[in-house]
């Protein structure tokens, strides 16, 4: 079998895109893996967030830009958005996990909703919910722009979850029936 090796030149690497916002006005810019972003801008990356290591205390910093991005191109468009559930410790995603096992009756009747400690994003600080749980229009605004700024939605039954699984401008992956998607079988 033959392998194909390609050499990644300086040529070929400019174009791999970085996209960059603006510190202040969050405005998006097109840069490169060689060149990056300026000083007065933030990196939205240029592939999916990968995870991290180490166990995270706060929100992915990447997500973050992402979201802010997002946040100031939907208020253009006369949209609100918010984020009401980031970073999660793996305590209180513990909580939420009992609270929702006393609701639902069964683990996976609950894991539909709610994922188990272990298994959720948002203690990865990888996930956030938008919007929850009083306005689906203004996260409708995200389902459908989120892709230019590398987010998307993720679970059929949760249309305020959203996380940075493509890179920027990429096409949003078929979304999961429900959360049990990450449950490991
Ligand atoms: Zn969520």
């Amino acid at each position: 079998m033959a392998l194909l090796l390609i050499p990644i030149s300086s040529s070929h690497a400019v174009d791999i895109p970085v996209i960059c916002a603006d510190k202040i006005s969050y405005e998006l810019r097109t840069s490169n893996v060689i060149n990056q972003c300026l000083e007065s801008e933030l990196s939205l990356g240029e592939g999916p967030i990968a995870y991290s290591l180490t166990a995270p205390k706060t929100l992915n910093s990447t997500l973050e830009v992402r979201f802010l991005s997002a946040q100031a191109a939907a208020k253009r468009d006369g949209v609100a958005l918010d984020i009401t559930s980031g970073y999660r410790t793996l305590a209180r995603q513990s909580e939420l996990f009992k609270r929702a096992l006393r609701k639902y009756g069964s683990y996976k009747e609950a894991a539909k909703w709610v994922s188990p400690p272990g298994i959720s994003h948002h203690p990865l600080g990888l996930a956030i919910d938008v919007n929850y749980p009083n306005d689906p229009k203004g996260a409708k605004w995200l389902e459908i722009h989120g892709y230019k700024f590398g987010l998307c939605r993720v679970f059929e039954n949760e249309w305020w979850h959203f996380e940075g699984n493509i890179a920027p401008g990429w096409k949003c992956p078929k979304m999961f029936k429900d959360a049990r998607a990450f449950l490991k079988s």
